[in-house]
């Protein structure tokens, strides 16, 4: 049997006690625990919470550690899809080494789950859904992927598509992605049915980009919610962004709401600063279940974000105008035992039983430390010690 006892943490800010890890799973918490025939880590009074959820990422765009790239382009959502699907080859965007580095530096900012998007596109085929589950077998044991097979350039528009997230959640997908049905697809009927279609027929979930503004976006996700219920697939179904949600009208966003938690829709929200996201207060008060995530980082569409859950944190918080301590402990919530709920990860929390995935910040309270900008002073995934300090510190794995 594998143990290993931390001395002299916090969890989730309370008292300094010990915690004891055994086959991976945390087997004791308490005062003075017995540490014979264990190995033993001092964690030096840190606050430890459960492993943080990057619950919305696109690990195969960054171009993180490449030359800087000058090529960015304004426009609309289209002109930047097309970009990328354009520059990825000639920029010799390796999508293993890209998520290599992008995972490896979220595993030593504390994160132990990523969900991450994978473009599904007639250019590429299946080549970038490979580099990626390169990167999840690599790094198994140190962080969970999961993989949402992603119509980037459009599922109904561009023919041939469908066949191949078809083949994508055969070859190791775990979850149906989507796109603005009604705006890039401009068939939100076929596009649904299709979307639909793939997950009961794979029984996979479902995870749906959904930027519609306002009205639009409140007619497509209330065709997602007429699918959702007539599918029976309350639970199953997650909508990233919903920005219709973020829309001035309150009678009609808290109307949704209300019909989101009935159904368990979860929704995803990056904090976008030019849109009108969901706010985080009013999903979780109805009780939805919210994770968030750094969306893109650093990629062909933007030169913005930071492989860093906290980093993201601070920016939803600010996005939601989150001052109070209450306020600031329900967003560190969504970015980890909240988040993992969101995506599928149960009883993701400081208990006995539950998997040792821990990590340890700096601050005096939970609320300082979402906003404290400091290196985690311990990563913990499965019982291991993966990172310390910032710094991943497993035998035989280099960041590329
Ligand atoms: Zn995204």
């Amino acid at each position: 049997m594998s143990k290993l006892l931390i001395r002299n943490l916090r969890p989730m800010a309370g008292e300094a006690c010990d915690l004891l890890i055994e086959d991976g799973r945390i087997a004791r918490i308490g005062k003075g625990l017995d540490a014979s025939g264990t190995a033993v880590e001092d964690a030096g009074g840190a606050i430890a919470i459960p492993g943080l959820i990057e619950a919305h990422t696109h690990l195969d765009k960054t171009l993180w550690g490449m030359p800087w790239y000058a090529g960015r382009k304004g426009g609309v959502l289209q002109d930047l899809i097309d970009n990328e699907r354009n520059e990825r080859i000639p920029l010799g965007l390796d999508v293993h080494r890209q998520s290599m580095r992008h995972a490896l530096r979220l595993i030593e900012n504390g994160t132990s789950h990523i969900r991450s998007h994978v473009d599904i596109d007639t250019d590429h085929g299946l080549i970038l859904l490979e580099g990626k589950l390169r990167t999840r077998e690599a790094l198994a044991g140190l962080v969970d992927i999961q993989i949402v097979a992603f119509p980037q350039s459009g599922l109904m528009v561009r023919p041939g598509t469908y066949e191949l997230m078809d083949e994508a959640l055969s070859a190791g997908a775990d979850i149906v992605g989507g796109l603005d049905p009604s705006s890039i697809d401009r068939d939100p009927k076929a596009s649904l049915d299709a979307t639909f279609a793939l997950a009961v027929k794979h029984g996979k979930p479902i995870d749906i980009h959904l930027h519609e503004p306002g009205e639009l976006g409140a007619f497509t996700l209330e065709m997602i919610m007429e699918r959702t219920r007539a599918e029976g697939l309350q639970g199953m179904v997650g909508v990233s962004h919903g920005f219709c949600l973020g829309m001035p009208d309150q009678a009609r966003v808290a109307s949704l709401i209300d019909q989101v938690a009935e159904l368990d829709i979860r929704i995803f929200s990056n904090g976008s600063p030019k849109a009108t996201c969901p706010s985080l207060q009013a999903l979780r008060a109805a009780g939805v279940k919210v994770g968030i995530g750094c969306d893109g980082i650093r990629d062909t569409w933007g030169p913005w974000g930071q492989p860093d859950m906290l980093h993201r944190a601070r920016i939803v918080g600010m996005k939601n105008s989150m001052r109070r301590d209450d306020e600031l402990e329900l967003l560190l919530d969504t970015a980890s035992s909240g988040g993992a709920a969101a995506i599928g990860v149960d009883g993701h929390a400081l208990e006995i039983g539950a998997m040792a995935d821990l990590t340890l910040v700096a601050g005096e309270t939970l609320a300082h430390a979402v906003v404290e900008e400091a290196p985690r002073p311990m990563v913990i995934k499965g019982g291991k010690v993966v990172a310390r300090a910032g710094k991943l510190c497993v035998e035989g794995v280099v960041a590329p």
